[in-house]
């Protein structure tokens, strides 16, 4: 097998204490990275530094702790603006993850910009949390979801969502990478199609950041969601990206500290941005801690990372497409590291928890994407995910791990 990427798994495996540790006697293999990726010692000292060292509420604070922490929380922004490559500070709002990003974005622009009757797209393959703010906001509002399909392969339908644009459509939202299939989907294309109808487009870049460099002046999308413990930083912690033309016409998302200029019970002022959307103390350990795991991705590069991540994709999808019975859901020929799949006369909840007792995880059930599941007429799949630190080795110990279940289920 010839390995054409300058990334080092083992080296870098060294980096993540964690899987150094044992599951039921076993070597952990983790394979639930969608779910959420492991931390390197970087990332977990970042925790520790701040809580050790400068613990201090930010912003107002004069004295040296709180000049300390403020100094760094807003350094972390300034890192995740470079790592997607945002054009200023101001358009990156610390939020506590995609979900709260997409509810930010439906509450706040949607409101105001969205009536009964206007249509929002969002695509058959979305997270639940590209889903249910749009529906929430259909219940208050009355607006229309019309959904983007998919075809057999689990690609979406180009032709069929550039007819779905009508005199009514105020916005596309739609996720860069499926969490459930693993396809990449192409956004750049999707938000230039968009604006050719004047629309804006959310991305869901979850499953994206991990794994693909992002460049959102690129993409040119309107706004772009995040999570950070999905990119080996902690929980808790997430950004929304939004062109600022767009944030300086939406109204705040919470009242509180923070967020405003004066307050008098008369009138209030909020603001400048980003601060205007974000009210209260913020997750400010959780911040640094992201911005330390941007730079730590920045330095094992993200070519390198997806490079490998592809050679372990092929290499799974090879030795488990060989395994009788076993079906893989999602085969877009444009997939990240991502492998959904079902198998005959077993259930995935049964594969997972014996793939527990060896050691191995994985996830199992419908990945909060319902819609598409039943569209490929599974109500849940079995879905090993990858991320920089796995192994060929790994993958051969699923790859056996479900021989193994095969034999004692006949
Ligand atoms: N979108 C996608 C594509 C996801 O994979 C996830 C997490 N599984 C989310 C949104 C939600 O992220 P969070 O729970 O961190 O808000």
């Amino acid at each position: 097998m010839s390995i054409d990427t300058n990334l080092d798994p083992w080296a870098l495996r060294e980096d993540f204490p964690i899987l150094a540790r044992q599951v039921h006697e076993q070597p952990l293999i983790y394979l639930d990275n969608a779910a959420t990726t492991q931390k390197p010692q970087p990332v977990i000292e970042a925790l520790n530094h701040y809580y050790r060292d400068y613990n201090a509420n930010i912003h107002r604070g004069l004295h040296q702790l709180a000049e300390l922490a403020t100094e760094a929380y807003e350094g972390a922004r300034v890192k995740l603006q470079h790592y997607i490559h945002a054009a200023s500070h101001k358009e990156m709002i610390f939020v506590r993850g995609t979900t709260e990003a997409i509810n930010l974005v439906a509450q706040t622009w949607g409101r105001t910009h969205l009536r009964a009757g206007d249509e929002v797209l969002v695509s058959m393959m979305e997270h639940h949390a590209n889903i249910v703010p749009w529906q929430l906001l259909r219940d208050q509002l009355g607006i229309q979801i019309k959904v983007i399909p998919v075809n057999a392969l689990g690609e979406l339908d180009l032709d069929a969502y550039q007819q779905m644009f009508t005199p009514q459509t105020r916005l596309v939202a739609v996720t860069h990478v499926s969490n459930a299939l693993g396809t990449i989907n192409p956004v750049r294309e999707m938000t230039a199609i968009a604006h050719d109808f004047n629309v804006p487009i959310l991305v869901d870049g979850a499953q994206a950041v991990p794994h693909l460099q992002v460049d959102v002046q690129a993409l040119d999308c309107d706004f772009y969601a995040f999570s950070g413990h999905k990119m080996y930083g902690p929980t808790g912690i997430g950004i929304l990206y939004a062109k600022q033309a767009l944030l300086e016409q939406m109204p705040p998302w919470q009242g509180g500290g923070e967020m405003i200029k004066q307050v008098s019970f008369a009138q209030t002022t909020y603001a400048d941005l980003p601060h205007r959307f974000e009210a209260g103390t913020p997750a400010i350990a959780q911040a640094i801690g992201l911005g330390v795991a941007a730079d730590y991705l920045t330095h094992v590069g993200l070519e390198n990372i997806q490079a490998w991540e592809h050679e372990l994709l092929t290499y799974a999808t090879e030795q488990m497409s060989a395994i009788e019975g076993l079906r893989i859901i999602g085969q877009a020929p444009n997939k990240a590291g991502v492998i959904s799949f079902v198998m005959q006369d077993v259930h995935a909840q049964d594969l997972g928890l014996l793939l527990d007792q060896l050691g191995i995880a994985i996830r199992t059930g419908h990945h909060c994407a319902m819609p598409v599941l039943h569209h490929f007429g599974v109500n849940a799949t079995a879905r090993a995910s990858f991320a920089l630190y796995n192994t060929f080795e790994e993958i051969d110990a699923l790859v056996a791990g479900i021989h193994k279940v095969r034999q004692m289920m006949s």
